[in-house]
């Protein structure tokens, strides 16, 4: 199992063009780092919208398993602590980036891909898409991928490397649904969240996600790498999940002729989380 799970890391590292050094805990050169566990990968044909505090579906993790995101960057120097803490553990995640600030920050987005992560998009001005014409939010999904792609490979594409796609504030219309299900972009959501972006300690941000984490037990989390409560918790957020088991799984983009992978289940009397903005 450990050398299939090694083979698809870097399989899958190959795939997405980053540099092929696995990031298992097996070969993590940080003694004792938590590691990533599987590589995940995800078909928009199969997996269009997950994320249950949006849609009745979710990426098919297992037990324990999580997916780190992070959204609203690129911003240094918030961005650059995350990456370091990331490394230290050997975790790879994926980062949903705002393309009004990526235009500017092309080497920290660079960074961001030559570490192992993946890069979705979160539109270009962090738009409200509830109250934004539809022609608007066509502009804000082009402009937005437009710019992360010009930054990460300097050629302007509305075609993004990864399709993948988070509507900010969770703010999704059936027209933007849509558009992007047309275009073969995966939309994320979010099964559990540190509501990051309210005013609190570090401390206080880890406990509520500890929390929240061991009631949903797996999911794609939520985080905000903007945020500096959120950077200075996290190399204890990754210690918590190492000392308790849990194991953090790197979505990629599935090539375009792979075959499905496991579906999710929808897990028995899934209660929604409480509604909050992000
Ligand atoms: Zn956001």
């Amino acid at each position: 199992m450990a050398g299939w799970v090694n083979a698809a890391a870097m399989a899958a590292a190959l795939l997405v063009g980053h540099c092929a050094a696995a990031a298992s805990a097996e070969t993590c050169p940080h003694e004792g780092a938590l590691g990533t566990s599987r590589v995940l990968s995800v078909d928009p044909k199969h997996y269009p919208r997950v994320g249950l505090k949006s849609f009745p579906d979710t990426l098919p993790l297992h037990d324990g398993e999580v997916v780190l995101t992070f959204d609203d960057g690129p911003s240094p120097p918030m961005t650059n602590k995350v990456l370091a803490a990331l490394a230290r553990e050997c975790v790879r995640a994926t980062f949903f980036l705002v393309g009004k600030p990526a235009s500017g920050r092309a080497a920290l987005v660079q960074r961001i891909a030559a570490e192992g992560h993946t890069i979705g998009h979160h539109s270009f001005t962090h738009a409200h898409f509830a109250h934004i014409t539809p022609e608007q939010a066509v502009e804000e999904i082009d402009r937005g991928i437009a710019a992360d792609e010009k930054a990460l490979n300097g050629i302007e594409t509305t075609t993004p490397s990864t399709p993948f796609f988070r509507f900010p504030y969770f703010e999704s219309t059936p027209a933007a649904l849509d558009l992007l299900a047309s275009r073969g972009i995966a939309v994320f959501g979010a099964d559990l969240w540190a509501s990051d972006w309210n005013p609190m300690s570090p401390q206080q941000t880890l406990k509520l996600l500890t929390s929240r984490l061991n009631q949903a037990r797996k999911g794609i989390i939520l985080l905000h790498d903007p945020q500096p409560r959120t950077a200075a918790m996290l190399p204890a957020f990754l210690r918590y999940l190492k000392e308790h088991g849990y194991r953090v799984v790197h979505v990629v983009p599935a090539k375009t002729d792979e075959p499905p992978q496991q579906h999710s289940e929808r897990p028995s009397g899934a209660a929604t989380p409480p509604l909050e903005g992000g």
